[in-house]
């Protein structure tokens, strides 16, 4: 039995009163919350910080692990996907596999419990069995052409059947606007209202993506013609991207926009008038290293966007730590709520990907891990506590 308290709890919704304390089986399972008046005080540990519930990271991709270091900073979307595909398959599946243990190890010394990782490939299902962390795969599904969202969504549906024989939680997502056509994001979304089970889509990342649909123009016609896909079955929309992919989302199924980072007013208001199951997620690690700017969080924020947060993947990331992308968005934005961001990395992600009834928050009878958050704002540390 252990009895700790610190400074602040959070219990990833609001704040505890002070002077709470948490009193811990053996199995680190919370057995009561109680105050610091009704216990023994020299049996309380204290400490200095604040306790959070254990992180959930709602964006990552372990697939992409060894490309830590390999991929140039700051040079825009199209050339950081070209990069990725060049480099993906450059080291051999053993290192890949060591990588991807090495990101999980981290992840979990860093606070996280739980992960929505996007996959293209089943090498990452032996990780994930082993692993202590709960993982939800989102097997991302690639096809602009119309023609081929049947063929690709079968395939999608052949790996989702090895992750679930392997007993891990599954379902599909489509890639991006600019790289899934509607009827391909209609398929896949069906397909998760079936299974009731979330979906994500990277979103907005560039400006180019709104280019690409409001005129067919941008650099994305620069990436369809380096990797020699021709795209003339595609037609300019005249709206955002987000805009004009919204509506082939099915609206009681839990939707992830990944990034966000050149979504407006606009798009937020007109999403929402249909769509009240979408969250939002943010990488600013990644956004920094790609492109070099982040969302506009306060935006977000203010037009009542349920906010998540990921740490994308080691190619567009230096580490995976939920603790450094908040410290990221602190230093950006010196007076933005701790409390809104404390509850987008805990429970908000926990909501989003159907697992809140296990973690997320701090309440009695339950074991969603619980981290230290130690030092000042924007320079953060986060470890685990139980
Ligand atoms: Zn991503």
């Amino acid at each position: 039995m252990r009895f700790i308290t610190a400074d602040q709890i959070f219990s990833g919704k609001v704040f505890f009163p002070s002077h709470t304390v948490l009193v811990l089986d053996d199995k680190n399972t919370i057995s009561d919350i109680t105050s610091l008046d009704s216990i023994e005080k020299s049996n309380v540990e204290h400490f200095k910080g604040i306790i959070t519930p254990g992180f959930i990271n709602t964006h990552c991709h372990l697939e992409l692990s060894h490309l830590k270091n390999v991929i140039k900073q700051h040079t825009g979307i199209v050339d950081f996907g070209l990069s990725v595909i060049k480099n993906r398959n450059n080291q051999s599946p053993e290192a890949q596999l060591e990588a991807i243990r090495q990101a999980d190890r981290e992840m979990r010394e860093q606070g996280i419990v739980a992960v929505g990782d996007i996959s293209n490939t089943n090498v990452s299902i032996e990780a994930k069995k082993q692993s202590d962390l709960f993982y939800h795969t989102f097997i991302e599904l690639i096809a602009l052409n119309p023609e081929r969202a049947d063929l690709v969504f079968d395939a999608g549906k052949h790996l989702l059947s090895e992750f679930s024989k392997a007993q891990l939680s599954a379902s599909l997502a489509p890639h991006a606007p600019y790289s899934a056509s509607l009827e391909l994001i209609k398929k896949i979304s069906e397909d998760c209202s079936k299974l009731n089970k979330p979906t994500s889509i990277h979103n907005q990342e560039s400006n180019a993506e709104n280019d690409f649909f409001n005129s067919k123009s941008g650099d994305y016609l620069r990436l369809y013609d380096t990797i020699n896909v021709p795209i003339d079955y595609f037609k300019a929309t005249g709206k955002s991207s987000l805009q004009s992919i919204v509506s082939e989302f099915h609206k009681k199924i839990n939707t992830l926009l990944v990034h966000n980072t050149f979504t407006n007013k606009d798009d937020i208001e007109n999403v929402q008038k249909t769509h009240s199951h979408l969250y939002w997620c943010l990488c600013p690690n990644a956004n920094l290293y790609i492109e070099n700017i982040l969302p506009d969080i306060a935006l977000l924020h203010s037009t009542n966007c349920q906010l998540t947060i990921g740490t994308d993947s080691l190619a567009s990331n230096s580490q995976l730590s939920i603790i450094d992308e908040i410290n990221t968005i602190l230093k950006q934005q010196v007076n933005f709520s701790i409390e809104v961001l404390l509850q987008a990395a805990t429970f908000n992600g926990a909501q989003f990907l159907g697992i809140e009834t296990q973690f997320g928050l701090i309440e009695k009878n339950r074991n969603s891990g619980i981290n230290l958050i130690e030092g000042s704002s924007g320079n953060y540390l986060a470890k685990k506590l139980a």
